[in-house]
């Protein structure tokens, strides 16, 4: 029987897409962004005190407890993390069963994978979130990704016909000037993206960090308030994109 290992599955989700939600977090992460809220999803050693293996079977079940939930809030399921496609062929299985069952799915990605990872999700996939972190490569550095490829797999799941959502993490002193709005909305301008979500930075993650005995390296960074989203939101307006400040 087919495993996953996940951090958590958490139910009546309302900030990971469209109505009420389970979110599967699976644990993995290839990127290391020093802000992470969930610390416990990068090492996808389960011998760290966060992580469980579960079969697929468990988490359809635990998936289908809620399902008249999604039907009347238009909810679903969403596969997050960590980076759900480094476990692809979990998500596959799981997101054609929900498919089978009636039950819209979406995968929230970073997208710094090969493409043939998204290919084995893309055809039971409803929507997709797509993390964008930075316009620049040296940003992608800074989080062990890579700008280019986040680009053309972004095009490549637009192209398929996936509705994708780009999120972007305001992040203080990394991207959160309008010089780094201007290189995101340059950087999206040949793909068909239309919504946009700019999530402000918040410290929810903190006592992940402790609880670790990691340090967080934003420990002492305030917590942004919608309204310093203003000049960024303007900048995305101008260039096309219907954008909001999302959770
Ligand atoms: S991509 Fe997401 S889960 Fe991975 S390190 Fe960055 S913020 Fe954390």
């Amino acid at each position: 029987m087919k495993e996953i290992t996940i951090t958590n599955i958490q139910h009546f989700s309302i900030g990971d897409g469209p109505g009420i939600r389970t979110t599967v977090f699976l644990k993995g992460c290839n990127l290391h962004c020093p802000w992470c809220h969930n610390p416990e999803t990068i090492s996808p050693d389960v011998t760290e005190q966060y992580g469980r293996i579960c079969t697929i079977e468990s988490i359809v079940d635990e998936i289908m407890e809620d399902v008249e939930f999604y039907q009347e809030s238009g909810g679903g399921v969403t596969l997050s993390g960590g980076e759900p496609l480094l476990q692809a062929d979990a998500c596959a299985e799981i997101a054609q069963i929900c498919g089978e069952e009636g039950i819209p799915v979406l995968l929230d990605t970073a997208g710094n994978v090969e493409f043939y990872l998204f290919e084995k999700v893309l055809p039971y996939i409803d929507e997709c979130y797509f993390d964008l972190k930075s316009g620049t490569e040296t940003g992608y550095a800074q989080v062990g990704g890579d700008l280019q490829w986040t680009i053309d797999n972004m095009g490549a799941v637009v192209a398929a016909g996936v509705p994708t959502v780009v999120r972007i993490p305001i992040i203080p002193g990394f991207n959160d000037s309008v010089g780094s709005a201007e290189q995101m909305t340059r950087v999206l301008a040949g793909i068909e993206i239309k919504r946009v979500d700019l999530l402000p930075f918040h410290r929810l993650g903190s006592s992940k960090y402790t609880a670790l005995g990691k340090n967080y390296q934003y420990k002492d960074i305030a917590t942004m308030r919608p309204e310093q989203m203003k000049d960024l939101l303007a900048i995305f307006r101008e260039n096309g994109f219907e954008v909001a400040v999302g959770g």
